[in-house]
């Protein structure tokens, strides 16, 4: 079995996945209260509107925190070791669970800045996150 495990797209997150398809960055956003969401719900966690827009963000970032996965924490990542496993925190606010390539693990440090990249994987792409030089 190879490729990475893929997620099965929700009504809710459908279109976060489909965005990553053309590899844009989306959120939902509260028209009622202006909260920047994710991940994709159906209320806002701020005041529980179903108002939600989805709209682009920077795809900029933070590292906000990491690790290094040097044994695979899934059989279809095995290829991939040693890989980060990263919380980034994006400019708008919120959180995502991402990882980031292109760099020697052993180089990364919390509070790097990164730039979101996508990987395709067949009809979906993921959102990966690259250090921006400095
Ligand atoms: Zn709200």
């Amino acid at each position: 079995m190879t490729g990475r495990p893929t997620p099965h797209p929700s009504p809710v997150s459908r279109p976060f996945w489909e965005a990553c398809a053309r590899h844009e960055l989306v959120l939902q956003r509260c028209a009622a209260c202006g909260t920047t969401v994710f991940y994709p719900r159906s209320v806002c966690p701020g005041c529980l509107s179903d108002r939600l827009d989805w709209v682009p963000v920077s795809g900029d970032a933070t590292l906000y925190s990491y690790t290094v996965a040097r044994r695979a924490t899934h059989r279809r990542l095995a290829d991939r070791v040693p890989y980060v496993i990263a919380i980034v925190e994006l400019d708008e606010g919120p959180r995502m669970t991402s990882t980031v390539v292109g760099s020697d693990p052993d180089d990364l440090a919390v509070g790097l800045r990164l730039r979101v990249d996508f990987e395709d994987a067949g009809d979906l792409a993921f959102p990966v996150f690259r250090v921006v030089a400095s």
